[in-house]
């Protein structure tokens, strides 16, 4: 193979001959960065499309291609057994070493050979299907994770606490579940035959009231990748919909395509309660039990081969192979109709035995979910096996009013305070009457979609306090009332020079 890689530069250079001076000069600088961009990132065959780490060392051709030399040899085999004879009269088989190489990057996949810039492509694939190099030497070094890194419970509930407002005993069980799992992920069985077993969750909760921010906190916080899917999209391999594997796949790409970090990720899959066994149906349950039965195997931790860069399987892509054992699995969902199994549950208690008591005690009673069995959530649809794969089950609870206003002034990037440093800017002071703040959050109730309705309340009245405001330079305070949220009035307005004198005579 050296014999050729050496011919293939001095037939090159034997092209470059013909070129003029300042062409070759310019395709030498741009060949230089397009390694030192390249460099991350593992070559791929142009043919079979497998990387490096699989193929082995590449022939780089003309035009960012490279092919291994697998593919190579069997170009060349084809090409030897072809009988020139036939074809040419009296002619003999071309001699292997005068194969113009230059000219086979044209014939490989029909790719026009010469000046082509490809910057950041090889072949034509883009980076982001492309897989990033094990980094070697760096590893032993610093490790992805490393025990004394991770903050222990109470550290990482306090860094949450600063984001989320209430949901106390969910931060409380995601922080030392989280802990717990990285824990694992750095022990190792053979010191003593103990194996922990993984802490995947299961977050009940109403919409709006923190799943989603509660995860992304948390990735955040632990500098973890992270892939947030909706399990509606989700089917059964081979029908209409994304595979299940394309979780995964999503994670690797949060990652960098770096199949190390990916490995300890977090993959969130929302709306879990939407792949619910489906009642009273004959037809194939391809999106509902189904999609639970596929999983099982990817919770549990199993080597997947998953796509490079794309969300399907298919012949162009380049694959890899994941393993999920060490991957956080957090599933989420409102679960709608949980309450009700769980009030039937209670009352069901309440009403047999000594202690017989009323049959509609807990028809009234609010945060029910923060009650749930494991047995709930099997009658709900989901399967005993999924759900023993998700040992921690826990509830949020819905958001009150009180909570609301937390929401809107407390969290270190609350969104009155992002609009109070926007008119900052300004240098306009933006203070916000307390029963102004209780009215916003009444409304926000109403709609019931938890935090979610704030800031489409609060940007319908903001919008002419941004755009009144910079107009007139004598502005120095503003005060939103109760009055102007229920349009009854206006806003307080300050003027600069009434500012300055209030604050001299304090
Ligand atoms: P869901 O529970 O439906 O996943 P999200 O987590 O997407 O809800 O919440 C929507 C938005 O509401 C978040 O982006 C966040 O800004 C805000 N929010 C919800 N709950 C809280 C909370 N407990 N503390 C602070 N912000 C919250």
């Amino acid at each position: 193979m050296e014999e050729r890689d050496d011919l293939m530069t001095s037939e090159n250079l034997e092209q470059g001959e013909n070129i003029d001076a300042t062409t070759v000069g310019q395709n030498n600088t741009d060949a230089t960065e397009d390694k030192n961009n390249d460099k991350d990132y593992e070559d791929i065959c142009y043919i079979c499309r497998r990387p490096e780490h699989t193929a082995g060392k590449m022939i780089h051709m003309q035009g960012g291609i490279c092919i291994c030399s697998d593919c190579m040899q069997r170009t060349f085999d084809s090409m030897s057994n072809f009988n020139m004879n036939d074809m040419m009269s009296g002619g003999k088989m071309p001699n292997i070493s005068m194969i113009d190489l230059s000219d086979l990057s044209g014939f490989f996949g029909g790719m026009p050979t010469g000046n082509m810039n490809m910057d950041g492509m090889t072949g034509g694939i883009p980076n982001s299907q492309r897989l990033k190099k094990k980094k070697k030497e760096e590893k032993k070094e610093k490790p992805a994770l490393d025990i004394n890194s991770i903050p222990a419970p109470h550290k990482i509930k306090a860094m949450l606490d600063e984001y989320v407002v209430g949901q106390d005993h969910a931060k409380k069980v995601m922080s030392v579940a989280v802990y717990n799992h990285y824990k694992r992920v750095m022990s190792k069985v053979e010191d003593d035959g103990v194996e922990i077993e993984k802490t995947n969750m299961l977050m009940i909760g109403p919409t709006g009231s923190g799943k989603t921010y509660l995860v992304k906190t948390l990735a955040r916080l632990l500098d973890v990748p992270l892939a947030i899917t909706d399990a509606t999209t989700l089917t059964e391999a081979g029908y209409i919909g994304d595979d299940i594997e394309s979780v995964v796949s999503k994670l690797l790409a949060a990652a960098d395509n770096d199949v190390e970090r990916a490995e300890h990720g977090i993959i969130f899959i929302d709306e879990i309660d939407k792949i619910a066994k489906k009642k009273n149906t004959n037809q194939r349950d391809v999106s509902g039990e189904s999609v639970q039965q596929g999983m099982l195997k990817l919770l549990e931790g199993a080597e997947i081969e998953v796509p490079v860069g794309a969300s399907s399987k298919n012949a162009m892509v380049p694959m890899t192979m994941v393993n999920t054992k060490n991957i956080l699995f957090i599933c989420g969902g409102a679960f709608p109709g949980l309450e009700d199994i769980i009030k039937e549950r209670l009352n069901k208690a309440a009403s047999i035995g000594f202690k017989a008591d009323l049959k509609d005690k807990y028809d009234k009673e609010e945060n029910l979910l923060t009650q749930v069995t494991v047995e709930d959530v099997r009658k709900f649809g989901m399967i005993p096996e999924f759900i023993g794969r998700l040992p921690m089950l826990f509830s949020l609870e819905a958001l009150t009013e009180d909570m609301l206003v937390s929401i809107l002034t407390e969290p270190k990037n609350a969104i009155i305070k992002q609009y109070q440093k926007l008119l900052a800017m300004d240098e306009v002071r933006l203070e916000f009457e307390p029963e102004a703040l209780h009215t916003i959050a009444q409304r926000a109730k109403e709609k019931k979609v938890g935090a979610r309705a704030l800031r489409a309340i609060i940007e319908e009245f903001m919008l002419d306090i941004m755009y009144e405001i910079p107009k007139d330079d004598n502005i120095g305070m503003v005060t939103i009332t109760k009055d102007y949220i229920e349009k009854k009035g206006g806003p307080m307005i300050q003027m600069r020079g009434c500012l300055e004198l209030e604050d001299k005579s304090k």
